[in-house]
């Protein structure tokens, strides 16, 4: 296990600790870290910075352990794939008309290119990803899967000033060095070119109502980041803050249930319940604790 820093404060942070760890080093694997899993509340030891209130994982598994079990690391997308790519087309819609037409654009963590898929066939994009997750990278539609390098994101990938936009949904809690990815986000961004980065939220309703047992308390989590430490992080590096906003998700009420933090009976019977009374399926919508970012490079 390998000791981690504040990423805001660096040597001068003042942490205490806001929970222990909850997993044995035996029980984890590449499934642990295999997204949109049904939450199983293991987490790392939880750390609060009381100077910047940056909340994350210390100590934690070395990068390169990491980097592995991304590597093998699987995603069930199923029916939320629809709910999910509408959620991130509404935010895009806000920097829409503040870039070329057919934007030259890179998604972080892009999984099986869902949403890079869509903007190709929507509006025309150029259109790049970066994905550990050899599975995921394999199930890519081939327009897209040879633009996607299998790999972490990391320096030196692709060219200075290259990208419109990039995109980073539900990644940048996931890295090692987040200051690493705004920097090199930076770097490769078109001067006026857009960051825009979906991250839990640790002042969101999620932790509100469910302290440590929210699902955002998790393994593949490392530095969570309210929308004051996520502004911070990014002018730590020269960004100019566009908007920070409570993303509203659409879900299955199902699915809601089937995420959120409540003991297994408790959803169990809620299971039933929804399902005797034919409501599984509706759609609802709710900020559930997830904070859509959108930062600009200066011209
Ligand atoms: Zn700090």
């Amino acid at each position: 296990m390998i000791a981690t820093v504040c990423a805001l404060c660096g040597k001068n942070q003042d942490t205490r600790e806001l929970y222990p760890a909850t997993f044995g080093l035996k029980s984890i694997s590449h499934a642990t870290f295999s997204a949109r899993r049904v939450p199983d509340q293991v987490h790392y030891r939880l750390v609060k910075c009381d100077r910047c209130g940056l909340i994350f994982s210390n100590p934690i598994f070395s990068p390169a352990e990491i980097t592995k079990f991304y590597h093998r690391s699987i995603c069930t997308y199923d029916e939320q794939i629809t709910y999910v790519t509408e959620t991130y087309l509404a935010s895009f819609e806000m920097i829409r008309r503040k870039i070329p037409k057919q934007p030259k654009v890179l998604e972080v963590g892009c999984g099986n290119a869902f949403f890079l898929e869509k903007l190709r066939v929507r509006i025309g994009a150029k259109v790049w990803g970066v994905e550990p997750g050899e599975s995921m990278v394999a199930q890519a539609p081939a327009s897209v899967q040879k633009h996607i390098i299998c790999d972490i994101f990391k320096p030196h990938q692709f060219k200075n000033n290259t990208f419109d936009v990039v995109f980073c949904f539900h990644t940048l809690d996931h890295m090692t060095d987040p200051n690493s990815f705004v920097r090199e986000a930076f770097r490769i961004l078109k001067p006026g070119g857009f960051v825009m980065v979906v991250v839990h939220d640790t002042d969101g309703w999620s932790v509100k109502l469910f302290g440590e047992r929210s699902p955002i308390f998790d393994i593949e989590h490392i530095y969570l980041f309210n929308k004051k430490t996520l502004a911070q992080l990014f002018r730590n590096h020269k960004f100019g803050v566009v908007d920070a906003f409570d993303l509203r998700n659409t879900y299955p009420v199902s699915y809601w249930l089937r995420m959120s933090g409540f003991p297994s009976y408790v959803k169990e019977v809620g299971q039933k319940v929804l399902s005797i009374l034919g409501l599984s399926h509706i759609p609802f919508s709710f900020p559930g604790g997830n904070i859509a970012f959108i930062a600009q490079k200066p011209r």
